[in-house]
């Protein structure tokens, strides 16, 4: 059953469905899976990208599942952009970068791998060699 469908249907906890769901974000936004978090509030989650392009790369997602930016409401976009908004903030202010990337992947041929809607935070030095 859909995340949100079974979240309708049921009284259950949020770990719970989490748990059932086959969403990997889902199940870090209950912390049924474990994730190093750097910022959260009531409708977001940043956490570090467990396989970094950089140092402090980090993920930001909406709490509630939404697989992307097709779907994602003008809401729940806006909360999403606050958070990368105080992300990039706390990157600067601790890892002194000399640039940021903000970059969301929809939709496989764009090369997004978890369906769950997320924005990348990528601190960026001069000639670090990243191509993103
Ligand atoms: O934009 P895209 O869907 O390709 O990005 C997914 C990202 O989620 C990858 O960069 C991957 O390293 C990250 N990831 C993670 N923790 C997981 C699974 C994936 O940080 N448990």
């Amino acid at each position: 059953m859909k995340v949100a469908k079974a979240r309708q249907a049921s009284r259950w906890p949020d770990a719970i469905i989490a748990w059932v769901s086959d969403c990997t974000f889902c199940k870090i936004v209950a912390g049924v899976l474990p994730s190093y978090r750097v910022l959260e509030d009531e409708h977001t989650l940043a956490f570090l990208n467990i396989r970094p392009a950089a140092p402090g790369h980090t993920l930001v997602v909406p709490r509630v599942h939404v697989r992307d930016v097709w779907e994602i409401s003008k809401v729940s976009h806006g909360e999403v952009a606050d958070m990368v908004h105080r992300v990039a903030a706390l990157l600067k202010a601790t890892l002194a970068p000399e640039g940021v990337n903000v970059k969301h992947n929809t939709g496989q041929a764009a090369g997004q791998d978890v369906f769950h809607y997320h924005v990348h935070v990528v601190p960026r030095w001069r000639e670090d060699g990243l191509r993103l």
